[in-house]
């Protein structure tokens, strides 16, 4: 139901998912053969958020199961991290045809669902896919200068890692994208300071801080196990 503001709300991922897959909100529902509203844990510490469905991920409604989706699974697997413990989505649930860029018409529209995914689920970190993803959240930001920066966007970490298909098109992307997928840990920990709890949803995208660099303070190698299990 609408609130006084007009908005909508959701009480759960599942009545997300049923409307985003009716969804008429823009012209993507006129050529999209299913909306893909996005899938994995419903408790994820980290939200990976692409750009927007491709012409696999259209034809089975699924995100990220095509060349670029194996690839984000493999680059996950070397984390460790199992895909079902995370949350995978994109800033337009519709495929833009051609795969062209997704429009600012069509990302405002498909916004509400994103936000209310991103509140529902509470993730420690998102980790955005793609230059489009990333400015969704940092207008200012570039992919090439801030992947594999930690940020802090709200009260969260957010985590810029290059989008898995512009990684399959370059090795020297695919060699930076899993550095970057390497940082995930220490993005987990650094989600942990006190910092994390400064700033409140719902503020301004504007906060823009510099990188956490080296924020965990904790060595990899000695703690890799206990935290795969409890922070994932
Ligand atoms: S892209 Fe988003 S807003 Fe547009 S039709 Fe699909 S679900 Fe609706």
């Amino acid at each position: 139901m609408p609130d006084s503001a007009g908005r909508r709300s959701w009480d759960s991922l599942e009545s997300i998912s049923s409307e985003v897959r009716v969804c008429t909100r823009c012209s993507l529902s006129e050529t999209r053969i299913n909306a893909v509203p996005g899938e994995g844990s419903p408790v994820a510490s980290v939200m990976f958020i692409g750009e927007g469905p491709g012409s696999q991920e259209d034809q089975q409604g699924r995100p990220f199961v095509g060349r670029a989706g194996k690839l984000l699974d493999n680059l996950l697997s070397a984390v460790p991290i199992e895909r079902r413990d995370v949350y995978i989505t994109n800033i337009v649930k519709c495929r833009p045809p051609n795969n062209r860029d997704p429009q600012p018409v069509e990302v405002e529209a498909c916004g509400p669902f994103l936000d209310a995914q991103i509140e529902l689920i509470n993730p420690r970190v998102i980790a955005t896919l793609g230059r489009h993803s990333l400015v969704h959240f940092f207008p200012n930001a570039k992919i090439s200068r801030d992947h594999g920066r930690i940020m802090r966007w709200r009260n969260r970490i957010l985590l810029p890692l290059y989008h898995p298909a512009a990684a399959l098109r370059s090795s020297r992307v695919m060699q930076a994208t899993a550095s970057d997928f390497e940082r995930i840990p220490e993005a987990l920990l650094a989600a942990l300071s006190p910092k994390r709890t400064a700033g409140r949803v719902g503020e301004s995208q504007s906060s823009y801080e510099p990188a956490v660099e080296g924020a965990s303070g904790a060595s990899p190698e000695t703690d890799s196990g206990e935290r795969q299990q409890s922070m994932f």
